[in-house]
């Protein structure tokens, strides 16, 4: 096995970034760290590989956070505050360790330790697996919101479901996007904690008999959900929060009487199908497609979690004000939920059914508590995005599920019906049933009609909401609508992806904006200060270097890193306009071969992400970046001034190297389509300037730091919905621009696809034919804006002042202010920002602690 160890130089540089260590914590950690190669990995130091070291240290970091974990378990069983429950189908989290180690402030340490092991620290980081229980923004957002829980001190819970494959590995062959199985698991996963005497019966199929005492499930089949527990530990506090995911088990006691062998072998074998249904995450981002599959992950997740919610209500310490211990009267005032988009909201009728069929409650008093405690996140306005499931499906897998949504709409409809007499345009469309010859239930509408509180995620998003998809529940019920923007947690997104910049603004400002984002603006003074310009210049270069190495490294592509990164990572969408991207390219490209001589700003323009493997458009389009990078890429007369590489298999790990690495953000979709972003929040706390459009949180960013400091181009969103209203015809724009003419010219007729002319036929048939996001309409202004970004690129002093303003005005999107918010204005909790005792130190409260 090959190891790099480090240089003296390399260890000093790494002190100045990461930190200089405890001494009493470095030998403890040696000693835990060779404990754990020989007992839990059962290895010495002649056969160890550096997986082996990986699970050495991440074991070794897991031991200092379970003291930490039960005791604010503890902490929360004595003081019983109010519960938040966030439920998600996706948690990108990513990597565990590093983000550990600067958590609970045994970083420095462990590099002290490993560097005196003679191991390369950074090496055994780049071991670990991504988890990638997600596929974008949305799973990302929770992974972020977990984080600001535990560090506002919130007895938050994400409750979702353990994969056993994430998103898939994206591989470029031939241009083209292939997927290959995640198996995330398969060396074993160090952070988890498997609870297989917790084990949850969770029913499916089957039918309805009606009894004396209410409605019976009957018949159904049973599968059990086992919970796996991962610690969220919070900014230096002490609080370990839980993230509980369930994974799909076989009951034992299926069948027992077998007539012949064959029978026994089979039902073994068919244990199976039920552990299927937490196999792998489906990779659809911001489309819904109607599975039966799919339908079992939601409602095995949401059942599972409403059962454990209401064991952890019912088994809390007593307080003497409550009413008692088994009644429901407290319990929207300890538990609040949050439904991260409608995923989940079968949790919905899930709670309606266990407070009438299980605990007896009346239909009122359930419904009373079911509207308290829920609370729904829209993510998208895109109506291919929004469930909508089939009334069969959904009878044939939940039949008690089917008739309480049934319910749910007949009194619902009968409000309606009395506020709006006559109108059955309204009653039409705020049904949670769609009508027509497949009938399905409408999630959003449920959603909403089941919840005291929805909320888009950027301000214009939340407007955008109470006037299109739920422009009547608007009317009806407007004091639900609330706004709550998007935010990133800066301990992954600046702390650990970015140390060089993270310690340049420690220097500056200290280090309270860790936990307080908004002292970023003590920044501001600094924007002229040529000493703190020419430190962030040359932090950025050392980022764009150790990028380089890693794209020449697994590309191939050698790039020229005083040329400007210009950077579009995200999913790979219509709606995201990659396409728009694309047809810049070629715009410079031309402009290069028309005039090779002509002085153009040296740009590298990388884009990333991933198509969902049954979007054909969102595939061909990563093909055509592919096929324009390699005619660009080998044309001599380009020369360094300008290189297109396709960033394979974008995920959070990578996003991690690229965002800080990044001169220009892309976030140019078409105005009124992306519901926020994140990205765009990343990449600007990282001081790389937006090219953007007037969408989702770019709007907002441009309020904080000034429309002066961001490239804004485009149609907003007025002007987008006129032209759609108007009609938008593409072959307008196409034949009274001859640059635009020219690339579209070229993409059909095989320029850059000349062993297949036709290939890229259906990408310019759609552009010219059936664009629904206008991508031609807004080509002129992003060229003419792309130009001034050139231009102000040419001066890096000034460049770099926009920059700081950037980082400086980023404040607003820490996920602890989005945390905040929901906090006060969704859940009725209040942030404690409270620290706990450490480990060593006296426990005083928890003292008798029961944990659960
Ligand atoms: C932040 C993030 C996203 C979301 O990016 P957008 O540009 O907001 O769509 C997607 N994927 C990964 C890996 C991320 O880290």
């Amino acid at each position: 096995m090959s190891r790099h160890v480090q240089t003296d130089a390399e260890r000093r540089k790494q002190i100045s970034v990461r930190g200089i260590a405890d001494v009493g914590n470095v030998s403890e950690i040696k000693q835990s760290f060779n404990r754990h190669l020989h007992y839990t990995l059962v290895k010495d130091r002649n056969v160890a590989t550096t997986r082996d070291y990986f699970f050495a240290l991440a074991n070794t970091v897991r031991d200092h956070l379970v003291s930490r974990w039960i005791r604010t378990q503890q902490n929360y069983y004595e003081k019983d505050p109010k519960r938040v429950y966030y439920l998600s189908l996706e948690y990108y989290i990513g990597r565990q360790l590093t983000n550990t180690m600067i958590n609970i402030d045994v970083q420095a340490a462990c590099d002290e330790a490993l560097y005196q092991l003679g191991l390369d620290i950074e090496e055994l980081e780049e071991m670990e697996e991504d988890a990638g229980l997600g596929n974008g923004g949305l799973g990302r957002l929770a992974a972020c919101f977990l984080d600001s829980m535990a560090t506002l001190g919130i007895a938050g819970y994400g409750y979702g479901l353990r994969y056993e494959y994430g998103i898939f590995a994206q591989k470029i062959e031939n241009c083209e996007q292939l997927e290959e199985p995640d198996d995330w698991l398969r060396f074993g996963n160090p952070w988890e904690k498997p609870r297989p005497e917790y084990l949850i019966p969770v029913n499916f199929y089957g039918r309805i008999e009606d009894s004396p005492t209410g409605p019976k499930w009957v018949d159904a089949m049973t599968v059990l959900a086992m919970p796996y527990d991962s610690p969220v530990p919070g900014y230096q506090n002490n609080v370990v929060n839980t993230m509980r995911l369930w994974s799909a088990k076989s009951p034992v006691n299926f069948d027992l009487k077998f007539f012949n062998n064959g029978e026994y072998i089979q039902a073994v074998i068919d244990r199976n199908v039920a552990e299927n249904i937490t196999r792998v995450l489906y990779p659809n981002d911001n489309v819904f497609e109607g599975r039966e599959l799919r339908l079992k992950q939601e409602y095995l997740m949401v059942s599972a979690t409403l059962q454990d919610i209401i064991r952890r209500y019912k088994t809390r310490k007593f307080g003497s004000t409550e009413p008692s211990r088994t009644s429901f009267d407290a319990f929207s005032d300890k538990v609040a939920i949050q439904l991260n988009d409608t995923h989940p909201a079968l949790a919905i009728p899930e709670l309606m059914r266990i407070l009438m069929d299980v605990e007896g409650l009346s239909w009122d008093t359930a419904w009373e508590i079911t509207t308290k405690t829920f609370a729904y996140t829209n993510h998208t306005v895109l109506p291919e995005a929004l469930e909508r499931w089939s009334c069969g499906l959904i009878q044939h897998v939940l039949p008690r599920h089917m008739q309480i949504i049934y319910e749910i709409n007949a009194k619902h409809l009968k409000e309606i019906s009395e506020k709006y007499p006559g109108n059955v345009d309204k009653l039409r469309v705020l049904s949670l049933i769609e009508e027509g010859d497949d009938k399905k239930v409408n999630m959003a509408n449920l959603a909403v009609v089941g919840s005291h509180s929805v909320n888009g995620v950027a301000a214009i998003h939340s407007e955008i909401i109470k006037k299109s998809v739920f422009k009547d529940f608007y009317e009806l019920t407007p004091e639900k609508f609330q706004n709550k923007t998007n935010g990133i947690t800066p301990r992954r997104w600046l702390v650990m992806c970015n140390p060089g910049l993270s310690d340049l603004i420690s220097d500056k400002i200290g280090i309270e904006w860790i936990v307080h984002l908004d002292q970023l603006q003590k920044l501001k003074p600094f924007a002229t200060n040529v000493n703190f310009i020419r430190a962030v210049q040359t932090v950025k270069s050392e980022n764009k270097m150790r990028l380089a190495e890693i794209i020449e490294k697994q590309f191939n592509i050698k790039i020229n890193v005083a040329s400007m990164f210009d950077i579009q990572v995200k999913r790979i969408h219509e709606y995201k306009r990659q396409l728009l991207n694309c047809l810049h390219i070629i715009t410079l490209y031309n402009r290069i071969k028309r005039d090779p001589n002509v002085k153009i700003v040296p740009r590298t323009i990388m884009i990333g992400g991933k198509a969902a493997p049954g979007y054909h458009m969102a595939k061909q389009i990563i093909r055509l970046i592919n096929k324009v990078a390699e005619v660009i890429n080998n044309d001599p007369v380009v020369g360094d001034r300008l290189k297109v590489v396709f960033l394979e298999n974008y995920r959070v790990s990578f996003a991690e190297k690229i965002i800080p690495a990044a001169d220009l953000s892309e976030q140019i979709s078409t105005a009124g389509t992306e519901a926020s972003g994140t990205g765009n929040m990343k990449f600007m706390l990282n001081g790389a300037l937006t090219i953007g459009t007037l969408d989702g949180a770019n709007v907002e960013m441009m309020e904080e730091m000034g429309k002066e400091n961001i490239f804004i181009f485009g149609m907003d969103e007025h002007e987008v919905l006129a032209l759609h209203q108007k009609g938008y015809n593409a072959w307008d724009y196409y034949n009274s621009n001859a640059e635009l003419r020219t690339v579209i010219d070229q993409i059909n007729n095989g320029f850059f696809s000349p062993n297949q002319p036709d290939l890229f036929k259906d990408v310019v048939n759609v552009l010219l034919n059936h664009d629904r996001f206008l991508v031609f309409a807004d080509y002129e202004a992003y060229i003419q804006c792309q130009e001034k970004v050139s231009e102000l690129y040419m001066n890096p002093q000034e460049w770099t002042r926009k920059c700081i303003l950037n980082i400086a005005s980023s404040g607003k999107f820490s996920s602890d202010r989005t945390i905040a918010e929901y906090a006060r204005e969704i859940w009725g909790v209040e942030p404690s920002w409270e620290k706990l005792p450490a480990p060593h130190e006296p426990k005083e409260l928890v003292e008798n602690g029961k944990a659960n």
